[in-house]
């Protein structure tokens, strides 16, 4: 008897979605350096960032989740960070995956429509799972909207969720990276062997760095004790300096690529540049890791 007929994770459509977002965006030149967002600039990026986070939550909602909006205000203005969850509401022990959806170059293809694009398949691939996502504003400036979402969980919430995994840039680098430490966050080292384990079942092989100089959403959730790790496509398999940061942003601003592919904020931040193959290795990594250890 033929089995049950699953929908297949589709990077195909992935694409689509960051295409989507991305026509949705305007551009930006490359990288904003230091985030002194305020008045009109403020307003538009937050604008800008708004329309992204609609066109990610139809995608959600189509596959029977339920989004709501958690509002703050950063230099007198309104933001959106959006939390989803099944329709039924979050189940205990769930896993949380988390994405930004500001962008500060190009038109934030890489950075960060590939995860928000990778979250609506995931939620479209693992229906009756314990899982939710959340999307943040203004992470670029310092992750506000990630350290207001966790400030302000319910504890039921807090209790709920057991896994936090943070998706930053999926698709341009020259290959993905799990994290074994970002700022002081450090990952939680049972999740990072299990995700390396299912890619290497599947023959991927995925690098392991640590970026101790960079910040991201899931450093507030790590502050408040949950177990995180973040997954990324970039090209940096070593530790880098702050003094290697801004020689790279000089360069980059002086237009140059980097050797690996990855476009992150730079002026070639657009979706040409996106590889379909990194969608693809941890989009069948991710599913299978909720449907093995989060399925309802
Ligand atoms: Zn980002």
């Amino acid at each position: 008897m033929a089995g049950i007929k699953r929908p297949r994770f589709s990077a195909t459509r992935v694409i689509k979605t960051i295409k989507e977002i991305c026509a949705a965006s305007q551009y930006y030149p490359p990288s904003l350096d230091q985030f002194q967002l305020a008045g009109d600039e403020l307003r538009k990026y937050l604008d800008l960032s708004f329309a992204r986070l609609h066109i990610y939550e139809s995608k959600i909602k189509q596959c029977d989740y339920k989004t709501q909006w958690r509002m703050f205000t950063y230099n007198g203005q309104a933001a959106f960070n959006s939390f989803a969850f099944p329709k039924q509401g979050i189940r205990a022990n769930s896993v949380l995956f988390i994405a930004h959806h500001d962008y500060c170059a190009g038109l934030g293809a890489e950075d960060n429509a590939t995860s928000l694009a990778l979250m609506a398949e995931l939620a479209r691939q693992c229906t009756n799972c314990r899982i939710c996502f959340a999307s943040f504003d203004l992470e670029e400036p310092g992750y506000k909207g990630s350290a207001h979402f966790v400030a302000n969980l319910s504890e039921q919430e807090h209790s709920m969720i057991k896994i936090v995994i943070d998706l930053e840039c999926l698709g341009s680098g020259k290959d993905l990276v799990i994290a074994n430490q970002v700022g002081k966050a450090i990952s939680d080292d049972e999740l990072v062997l299990d995700l390396h384990a299912i890619a290497k079942q599947r023959g991927y092989k995925f690098s392991s760095a640590s970026f101790p100089c960079f910040f991201a959403d899931h450093i507030p959730f790590w502050q408040a004790g949950f177990k995180t790790a973040q997954v990324t496509s970039c090209d940096l398999d070593h530790v880098v300096t702050p003094d290697m940061l801004r020689a790279e942003l000089a360069f980059l601003q002086a237009g140059g690529v980097r050797e690996g592919g990855s476009v992150v904020h730079s002026k070639n931040d657009l979706p040409r540049f996106i590889k379909k193959q990194n969608l693809k290795q941890i989009g069948d990594v991710l599913v299978e890791f909720v449907k093995t250890h989060f399925s309802a």
